[in-house]
């Protein structure tokens, strides 16, 4: 039996299965895919986790993430606004960052079971039982449900989430262009936004938030692009020159920002299978990666598990995590109602022209402190 089954080898889970390696305890990290893969992601992190990373011996310099200090925004006419970020960040592809922690994860202890799906936790005598792809089976003390937007294993827990349909979508692309080195830019089209920011090598990260509607109605993505993102002539513009790496883009549909349970069923939950962002706070990397550190110190300070300490620690992590991440996500939720519309995108562009301060505050409370 393992001490801690880690669902899902993305930020949070990486970070979790790190930290308790560490500490000594016997933990797998249980991921679908096999590294190095890409994923749906602006690929923008902020610098809030430079320090930890660094605190851990795992801050990736070698990987040349390229520092980002400014911000761009524009409406859907193309209409802009471009300011100094505060905290600021690096631009680098999840295709390294992932396989980087996997790595360092491996490194120091713990197991990796990759091409691996869970397709459902049950609860067993000594903790829990998890069904894996291929009709194995494995028992594990504590289960960290860190699997990410959405997954079989939400429906296996049955969260309420799952049950309400999602209109968004993602989708991204690696592209060569000449564009700034220094900025993360958020171009709103009529129906969602797009970020473009600079990564390793010579590539920019293209990535946009969509609607299914929107996809459905065009009948296909490109078709969808050149009617949507291209009304805004900056996007336009990148669309007409970029040179893209990969055949066909990454793809993700039904990305729901609904409020979820941290703790369900008594699995304890980290990244965003606890509460996504919305992008356009280019956080949740960020909150992913402090949301594993917060998990995994709270694992350790009640490890080993005694009658009554997980309930102790199932209460004070949720207590902690809601004090961290509650405010950003319902303020994330309530920004991302003034993207993709005409009219607000173009009073929020007027608006941080004018009222310099204004941006400096919305940036402070969809981001954290460094820790
Ligand atoms: C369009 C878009 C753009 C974004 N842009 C940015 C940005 O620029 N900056 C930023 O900070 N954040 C951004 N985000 C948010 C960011 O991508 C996520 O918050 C972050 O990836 C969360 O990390 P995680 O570890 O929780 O999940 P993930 O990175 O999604 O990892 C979950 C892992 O679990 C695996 N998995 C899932 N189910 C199972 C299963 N049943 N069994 C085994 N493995 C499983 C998956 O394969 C995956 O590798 C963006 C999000 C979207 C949708």
């Amino acid at each position: 039996m393992k001490d801690v089954a880690i669902v899902g080898g993305g930020l949070a889970g990486l970070i979790s299965a790190i930290q308790l390696a560490d500490a000594g305890l016997e933990v797998v990290v249980i991921e679908q895919k096999e590294y190095p893969f890409h994923k749906v992601c602006g690929e923008y992190i902020s610098n809030e986790v430079v320090p930890f990373l660094k605190s851990i011996n795992c801050y990736p310099e070698h990987l040349n993430p390229v520092p980002i200090s400014h911000f761009r925004l524009s409406d859907v006419k193309g209409q802009e606004v471009r300011m100094p970020l505060d905290l600021g960040g690096f631009g680098l592809s999840r295709y390294q960052l992932d396989n980087y922690l996997y790595q360092q994860g491996l490194g120091r202890g713990a197991e990796g079971m990759e091409r691996t799906k869970v397709r459902a936790i049950e609860p067993s005598a000594e903790g829990f039982q998890l069904e894996l792809s291929g009709g194995k089976r494995m028992e594990a003390r504590l289960v960290l449900g860190a699997w990410g937007k959405r997954s079989t294993t939400d429906k296996a827990l049955e969260r309420e989430f799952i049950e309400k349909r999602s209109d968004y979508i993602g989708v991204k692309y690696h592209i060569k262009a000449s564009l700034p080195h220094d900025e993360v830019a958020l171009h709103n089209y009529p129906g969602g936004y797009c970020g473009v920011v600079k990564i390793e090598g010579d590539c920019w990260n293209m990535c946009y938030l969509g609607s299914k509607e929107q996809l459905r109605h065009y009948g296909g993505i490109e078709e969808m692009e050149q009617n949507t993102l291209a009304k805004n002539p900056l996007l336009k513009r990148i669309l007409q020159e970029a040179e893209y790496i990969h055949d066909k883009p990454e793809v993700i549909n039904e990305i729901s920002f609904r409020p979820k349970p941290v703790v369900e069923n008594g699995v304890l939950m980290a990244g965003d299978a606890a509460g996504l962002i919305t992008p356009l706070c280019g956080n949740g990397m960020a909150m992913a990666i402090h949301g594993g550190k917060l998990l995994s110190d709270h694992i350790k300070l009640h490890w080993p598990l005694r009658k009554g300490s997980r309930d102790v620690l199932e209460r004070s992590y949720a207590r902690e995590w809601q004090r961290l991440f509650g405010n950003r996500l319902w303020v994330g939720r309530q920004t991302q109602k003034l993207f993709g519309n005409a009219a607000a995108s173009g009073l929020a562009v007027k608006f941080l022209r004018n009222v310099k301060p204004a941006g400096r505050y919305l940036m402070q409370q969809t981001h954290g402190q460094p820790f």
